[in-house]
């Protein structure tokens, strides 16, 4: 989709720091961090939210959890902890409409969130 954000991230037309890559899925710094460690995961196909997410989506959706793991363990806080995120629609504050997990971590994180 030429209007999305993370799309034009996708196609290289914005430019972003990148730190996972593969055939599926990109990882890169989210450009205003909420933690030492706040990496966003998303897929290369457009899907606007989990809501959009079907059946076929079940092994793009553990790929991108998979990928936050293995950032987590090999750049060492991956035993101290780390949380991961997806916000959907307006009651969790979602502000870009392509699906993307968050990785946070680096420091301890409160429970309940607000
Ligand atoms: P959400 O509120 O869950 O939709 O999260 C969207 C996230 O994308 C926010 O944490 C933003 O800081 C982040 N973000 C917005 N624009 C960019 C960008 N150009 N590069 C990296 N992260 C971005
Ligand atoms: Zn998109």
């Amino acid at each position: 989709m030429s209007d999305c954000l993370f799309c034009r991230i996708v196609a290289g037309t914005i430019p972003s720091r990148k730190v996972h890559e593969d055939e599926l899925s990109l990882g890169f710094h989210d450009i205003s961090p909420h933690a030492p460690q706040h990496v966003l995961f998303i897929p290369r196909k457009h899907l606007s939210s989990l809501n959009e997410a079907t059946a076929e989506d079940r092994e793009l959706l553990g790929h991108l959890l998979f990928s936050a793991a293995k950032y987590a363990r090999e750049n060492g806080f991956a035993d101290a902890g780390y949380r991961t995120v997806i916000n959907t629609n307006r009651d969790a504050g979602q502000t870009v409409f392509h699906i993307h997990v968050h990785l946070l971590g680096g420091r301890a994180l409160a429970w309940p969130p607000g």
